[in-house]
């Protein structure tokens, strides 16, 4: 596809939304422009940067200090696991599908594209026991997995793997899909390797009122990495175009929304390098205390947010036919 349109509606004009936003997250150099689909309201990045030059802009996932913490999180002895979001998740896929009358044990074979550190899967094999295997680009993820959890994780993207038709039950995306350049081909390719009957959950941010408002310092904006924010109805028509029937779309709870963005807006900028793995620097934890100072009021607005349904994130399930 080209390279500034919706995924969704091609065909739309887009209009400008976001100038020069700076990717406050991760902290790397550079500005980007989105615009938003004068249809479904879909943030794009114009024109992004090429797969080879996009690299640098990932050198910021999964450091060494983010493995290390990952690693003192994942309790390897008897008790169990420390899983957080990544539990969350899994408790809640096990009961939509459940509630969709799908059998969840030992037989369902789950793929999850983007593993990371492999929190999802450890969260599915530790409270409904289902074999997971992983998918990630980074072979570190791969090693990590292998050694922490004892899963297997393929490495590269997702077509490149070439699995059989029909392999698994269920393939899981969490926050991915924003950062693929095709996703209807991603979506496509979901469908193809669920067996007929087969389930695809995914999660990823979306532009709510705080996106709205926070704009370019919104929190889960990350530039140039997330090359779309996709609506709801954006994302309807895609899993529609892929053969795949909606079952459910859920506006889940994330904290760190609004604190995350209050602090970028306040001049923060390399959250993840210097709050989450940072060093204990006298700026470093000056930042910390307020981004603590902010939360207990993110706590507060993020169940309001998920009430009316407006969280900046969107998780949807989604179900191949069968017979098909
Ligand atoms: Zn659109």
């Amino acid at each position: 596809m080209e390279s500034t349109q919706c995924p969704a509606h091609p065909e739309e004009p887009l209009r400008p939304a976001i100038r020069g936003a700076r990717d406050h997250f991760w902290g790397f150099d550079g500005r980007f422009d989105y615009q938003e689909c004068t249809r479904c309201g879909t943030w794009v990045l114009v024109d992004p940067p090429t797969p080879e030059n996009l690299g640098v802009y990932y050198g910021g996932y999964y450091s060494d200090e983010e493995f290390e913490s990952r690693r003192k999180t994942f309790d390897r002895g008897d008790k169990p696991p420390i899983l957080g979001v990544d539990g969350v998740r899994a408790a809640e896929t096990i009961k939509a599908l459940r509630r969709e009358g799908a059998t969840v044990d030992s037989d369902l074979e789950v793929l999850d594209v983007g593993c990371g550190v492999g929190g999802f899967m450890r969260g599915m094999e530790f409270l409904a026991q289902t074999k997971v295997r992983g998918l990630d680009f980074n072979p570190r993820c791969r090693d990590f997995v292998a050694e922490v959890h004892g899963h297997e994780v393929d490495v590269g993207e997702l077509e490149e793997q070439c699995y059989t038709d029909q392999r698994f039950d269920l393939v899981t995306s969490w926050h991915c899909l924003e950062h693929t350049y095709d996703p209807l081909a991603e979506l496509k390719e979901m469908r193809r390797i669920v067996k007929p009957g087969g389930w695809i959950m995914l999660e990823v941010p979306t532009p709510s009122l705080i996106a709205r408002v926070f704009r370019g310092k919104w929190f889960f904006l990350q530039p140039p990495t997330h090359l779309f924010h996709f609506t709801q109805p954006a994302l309807e028509a895609l899993m529609k175009r892929a053969d795949l029937t909606i079952k459910g779309v859920w506006r889940p709870w994330l904290p760190t929304e609004l604190s995350g963005s209050v602090l970028f807006a306040l001049g923060h900028h390399g959250f993840a390098r210097r709050i989450l793995f940072g060093r204990k620097t006298v700026t470093n934890v000056l930042w910390t205390l307020l981004f603590a100072l902010t939360i207990p009021i993110d706590l507060i607005v993020t169940p309001l947010q998920r009430l009316l349904g407006k969280t900046g994130v969107m998780r949807v399930l989604a179900q191949r036919g069968e017979g098909e």
